[in-house]
This record gives structure tokens, sequence and C-alpha cells, in this order.
């Protein structure tokens, strides 16, 4: 489900054109639609509805302190993975006992400032950060609470740059010296363990991966609770996969259906720590039509957006669905790559894609972009960052704007004697 739809040929986000968006705003722009990104987090939260649970919104899917917000007013927490995020998610109002703090080289300044907001807790991810945050929590006469990420050796059957939970993966503490840890954690004055954080990939479109690895964590409670520790979380990461072209991907309910029992048996508070599923179809990327070029072999419709704008497809091999954000009546299918301005053969959205024909000026919209889309995006080629427009009903926000060629050089000096 989304807002993104069709109206006697015509793209509508919610109530509005998107083509009027364009002619206010210019391209290219990202544009969101407010109820998708609330429905896709209800229909997570409703899914899981029978357990005691908390669906964190992972921060660095869509970071705008706006989208942030939106989901804290719906209850969500969020999971963060620096004290940058830590930052935006306190600014946009989550509240901080919602807060779970991932990533595996947290500094000693973002373990002090994530103490002193008394965040729900940290997914500890090595033995060292284990005695790095004892340490900044016992300096400062506090105790921190901790979950450890154990690394499941799970293979999720992503793409291999978001798998995140196999044996070879940096991410987690391999289950069989996970033990150890809470053992050591039990013992150290300054740190709770009171969860389990697993997070094995992304896009994942099948529930087995995540039932595998729950069996192992399930087990795993329950020997840390013999030891006497109270184990209240079980935190299964984010992860769930979206349909972007053709991928089936499975409801919320059916991850749920699938999970549920599993999760039940852990006597926990289930953590989600959602992105993707919530995100990803609530934004798109509309760029124009600049050129259309006549290779030698290929097809080159070139367009105002580009690699720096939106990376997956040269980070990822990732296909997104293109199409002209006013369909025109008999234009003839061609196959061209979609590319972008910037000086990198790696600079395309598509490769070898059947497009009706664009002219000059022609609007597409490049589909499934609400996730990682802006928040990868950079100034690559000095280009300036494109504009957020949130939609709500008939009204569009600016929620991000444009960039200008003065915020390019903001910070940088010549030096005097230059
Ligand atoms: C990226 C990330 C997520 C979100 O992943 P999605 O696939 O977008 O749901 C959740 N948890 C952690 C620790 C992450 O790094």
């Amino acid at each position: 489900m989304n807002d993104f739809t069709y109206k006697n040929g015509a793209l509508y986000c919610e109530e509005l054109r998107v083509a009027d968006i364009a002619e206010k705003v210019g391209t290219p722009f990202y544009l969101y639609s407010r109820n998708t990104f609330s429905s896709h987090y209800k229909a997570i939260d409703e899914a899981f509805g029978d357990i005691p649970h908390l669906v964190c919104y992972s921060v660095k899917t869509n970071s705008n302190v706006a989208i942030v917000s939106l989901m804290a007013s719906q209850g969500a927490g969020a999971d963060v993975v620096s004290g940058g995020e830590l930052y935006r998610a306190l600014q946009a109002g989550v509240d901080p006992k919602k807060i779970v703090f991932a990533g595996l080289g947290k500094t000693e300044a973002e373990i002090e400032y994530a103490l002193k907001e008394g965040i729900l807790m940290f997914n500890v991810e090595s033995s060292q950060e284990l005695m790095l945050i004892n340490e900044v929590a016992t300096r400062t006469g506090t105790e921190a609470p901790i979950a450890v990420r154990v690394n499941p050796d799970i293979d999720p059957r992503t793409h291999p740059y978001i798998a995140t939970g196999l044996k070879q993966s940096k991410f987690g503490i391999p289950l069989a010296q996970a033990m150890a840890e809470y053992e050591v954690a039990q013992r150290l004055p300054g740190l709770n363990p009171i969860g389990i954080h697993q997070h094995i990939g992304s896009q994942i479109l099948d529930s087995a991966p995540f039932e595998n690895s729950l069996t192992k964590i399930t087990n795993l409670a329950k020997s840390l609770r013999v030891l006497g520790m109270d184990i209240r979380y079980v935190n299964i990461g984010g992860g769930f996969g979206i349909q972007y072209t053709d991928e089936e991907a499975p409801a919320p309910e059916q991850f749920a259906s699938a999970l549920v029992p599993l999760l039940n048996e852990t006597g926990c508070t289930v953590i989600m720590e959602v992105g993707r599923m919530i995100a990803g179809n609530a934004g798109i990327l509309v760029t124009s039509v600049l050129y259309n070029k006549q290779g030698e072999e290929k097809k080159f419709v070139v367009v105002d957006a580009a690699m720096n704008d939106l990376i997956r497809p040269s980070l990822y091999q990732a296909a997104h669905q293109i199409a002209p954000v006013v369909q025109k009546d008999g234009a003839p299918e061609v196959k061209v790559d979609v590319v972008g301005p910037v000086c990198e053969s790696g600079d395309f959205l598509a490769q070898d894609r059947e497009l009706p024909e664009v002219q000059s000026g022609d609007l597409l919209a490049v589909f499934t972009a609400g996730a990682y889309g802006f928040a990868m995006s950079s100034n690559y080629n000095s280009r300036t960052r494109v504009p957020e427009i949130l939609v709500s009903g008939r009204k569009a926000y600016v929620i991000r704007r444009r960039e200008t060629y003065e915020d390019l050089i903001r910070g940088e000096a010549i030096p005097e004697d230059l």
C-alpha cells in the first residue's frame, strides 16, 4: 500500500499532483507521503499487537527530523547508530526510554551522551566496547542498560553489502562468545544486561532467516535467565523486505504470523528496528529529463538527478521502478539507461530499462526512494542536495530546503597565507 497513484494519467501523492509540486519546487526533489509513513508504521505495530513490543524506527533510513518526529507522534521509538542520530531522535521528540543505540564504533563521547540522556539500552558489538561502556557508566555514577548484539551466523539471502549476521560480518558478537560477554557484564558494576539484540540484514524477503536465528536467541535467553540475569527484551533488528520492482515481499502480518509464536516463547518484550518497510514506498525521487542521447550501442536518458542523490543503483545494483510523472498516450517503449550528470560511469538510476519515450523537460518518478535515498545522498561533484517535500492530504511542506552554492562551501576556509 502507498499513496503514490495515477489518476487520469497523472501521478498523485495523496491529493496533490506531483507535476504541480515539481513546478513549485523545481527538480530534482524527494517527495514523501505522510499517510504512507504512518500507515506502514501502524500495519507493523498492529501485526505484532498480540505481544508486548516496541517498534523503533531506524533513523538512518530516512533521518529528516520531520519524518522522525512523525514516527515519534505515532508512538515509535528510535534505533540510532551514532551520536548524530541520537541528537536527531531527541530533537524530533522521541522518548529517550524508547531509544536503542547500535553500531560497532561507538565513541566514548557518544556513550556518555547516550547515558546522560537515559536511553533504553546500548546494543553492544564487542568486548572492548562493553568495557568502555562500563567505565563511562561507573565514572558518571550510572548503570548502563545493555543488550549484546549477537551474530547468529544466518544467511539472510540478500545483497552481500546488506547481510550483517554472517560469521564473516563485522557486526555483533558470535553466538558462542555471547554467553561469556553476558557473564562479564553481570559482574561489572556499570552494566545491566536486560536484552539480546540481533540485526541480520536488510531487504529480507522471507521469514525463515528470522525463524532460524530466533531459535538460537531464545535458547540464549533461557541460559541467561538461569544465571540470574533479568533478560526482558529480545530485539530482532530490522530487515523486513519490500517490493521495489517485481519481488514478492511478505506483508507485516505474514512476518508476524511466522514470528509471534517464537517470540512469545521468549517471554520478553520484543523490539523491532524497522526502516525500509516503513520508509521505502513512502517516498519517490522526482527528476527532469535533460537530454536524450544516442550512444554507439545504447540510448541514454540524461536526467537532473544522479548517484549523489540516490546511490542505491550504483552501490547495491538496486532496481527502482521509474515511470513518467505524466503519462503520454501512445509513447513507444524504448530500452534506455537512465543516467545522471555525475562524472562516473557508475552514475545511473537504471540500466537497460524499457521506458516510454521521453523528451527534454519531462518528469520522471523514481519509486521506492523513501528509504536510503536522501539519507545516503552527498554533495559529490559539488551538487547541491535536493529538497525534501512531505505531503499530507492537500498540503505540501518543505521539510528540507534545496541547498545553495553558499551551503556547499559553508565551514570551509582558505588559509590567509595561501
Ligand atoms: C539499518 C539497520 C536497521 C534497519 O534496517 P531495515 O532493513 O531498513 O529495516 C535496523 N537495525 C540496525 C542495527 C541497522 O543497522
